[in-house]
């Protein structure tokens, strides 16, 4: 078996390394020399329990997940978490505040991109409480409509003990990321929730995750992750949620909850080793694979370090394009992605010349989301240095050859 040799830098699903897929062929064939392939093993075998204890052990190690959280692995993507939040953590609201009014129950979402003003609409959309925006980022962009940076931390408007508060840690649709670094003004306000530390703050991960340390992990109640961009095939949902937001949401019913759809409910998944029922077995042993093949290239500091080099090498050769008048970046400097890189190429038809002439040199997939447009870069884990620089060396010929 063999594939084209092209880089893929879709925005996911992501590209994974040849080496894992070649693996996975084998199992999905042949699984361990039983004769029976990955997808054709019962879930319910000890094989496969295995493969879920592995997979858990490997994102733990990574991550240091602290023993106050539990790793469980679900489906319905990303999305299924907008609704699931919802419903699970007013759930809990509701065992620990029985009597309040539903106007008195809030949901604050930190909007700063396209993932977390979606997950707010399907809030306000299941209704159980109020929405309240604690920011929107398009209120201090320039053009007061795209999300071009965190907001400045003084326009936050956090409400008095929400059921939860919500971001999205990378927005992959606009290239806006939280910074790590504990100084920056585009780190998460973590200094605003100081009276609130059991307020159950929710990350939504998918397009960051695994991609370097989570800062203040122990804090979140949930950070989740559709895996489809660092970690495998779309199907798998992994979440890692503090034990004390796995609730009763039976009980919570009768004291007028929302009841939760059983495939959406964390306490069943967690108290069924994530097997209430079938899962996506075919996506969680890639994802096992793919976190053998990070585990053995050093890990999450090797990861981290080959990120930041990545995307240290992309942003430089844009900034050059930029300074020529070729390019320009939709995100401010401080709240830029590590993962995903958004500009447009300025220019009668140069944007399309870009895209075209990217493709035709096996540079795949680099036109930005269809809500925005542009051209957009995803780095994701599977992408290499070697990849990355063949990228930069396309980009500053264009560069050469098209600026004035
Ligand atoms: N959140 C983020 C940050 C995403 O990037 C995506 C998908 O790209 C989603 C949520 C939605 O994921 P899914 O398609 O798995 O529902």
């Amino acid at each position: 078996l063999e594939r084209t040799q092209v880089i893929n830098f879709n925005s996911g699903p992501c590209a994974l390394p040849t080496s894992v897929l070649e693996e996975a062929a084998k199992g999905l064939l042949n699984y361990k020399g039983t004769g029976i392939g990955l997808a054709e093993l019962s879930h319910r075998s000890g094989y496969f329990g295995q493969i879920v204890n592995e997979l858990a052990g490997l994102i733990r190690k990574q991550l240091e997940v602290p023993s106050t959280h539990e790793i469980i692995f679900t489906q319905g993507g990303a999305t299924g978490q907008f609704s699931a939040v919802v419903l699970n953590l007013l759930a809990r609201h509701r065992l620990l505040h029985p009597n309040l009014a539903e106007e008195e129950r809030y949901m604050d979402y930190v909007v700063t991109g396209n993932w977390s003003k979606k997950a707010s609409e399907e809030a306000r959309r299941l209704g159980g409480g109020v929405v309240n925006i604690v920011t929107d980022a398009r209120t201090v962009s320039e053009d007061h409509k795209t999300f071009a940076s965190i907001p400045p931390h003084s326009g936050f408007k956090f409400s008095q003990n929400p059921a939860f508060i919500y971001y999205c840690e990378n927005e992959t649709v606009d290239g806006v990321q939280f910074s790590t670094d504990p100084e920056s003004p585009a780190r998460f306000p973590w200094e605003l929730l100081k009276e609130q530390d059991f307020v159950p703050v929710v990350g939504d991960y998918s397009s960051s995750f695994l991609s370097r340390p989570i800062p203040n992990l122990d804090r979140h109640a949930l950070v989740y992750a559709g895996a489809q961009k660092n970690l495998g095939p779309a199907g798998l949902t992994v979440l890692i949620v503090r034990k004390d937001c796995l609730v009763d949401t039976d009980a919570a019913a009768k004291l007028g909850a929302q009841p939760v759809p059983i495939t959406m409910d964390w306490k069943v998944i967690q108290s069924h080793n994530s097997l209430y029922n079938t899962p996506p077995m075919f996506s969680m042993y890639i994802a096992q694979l793919m976190l053998e093949h990070t585990e053995a290239m050093g890990g999450m500091p090797a990861i981290t370090h080959m990120n930041e080099k990545k995307k240290d090498m992309l942003y430089e050769v844009l900034d050059e394009g930029a300074a020529k008048g070729l390019f320009r970046l939709r995100v401010e400097k401080g709240s830029r992605s590590w993962m995903n890189q958004t500009f447009h190429v300025l220019g009668d038809g140069k944007e399309k010349l870009f895209l075209e002439q990217a493709e035709s040199a096996g540079l795949k997939a680099l036109a930005g989301h269809r809500q925005v447009g542009g051209v957009r870069i995803s780095l994701y884990n599977a992408i290499n240095e070697e990849q990355t620089g063949i990228l930069v060396k396309f980009i500053r010929k264009f560069i050469e050859e098209n600026s004035a």
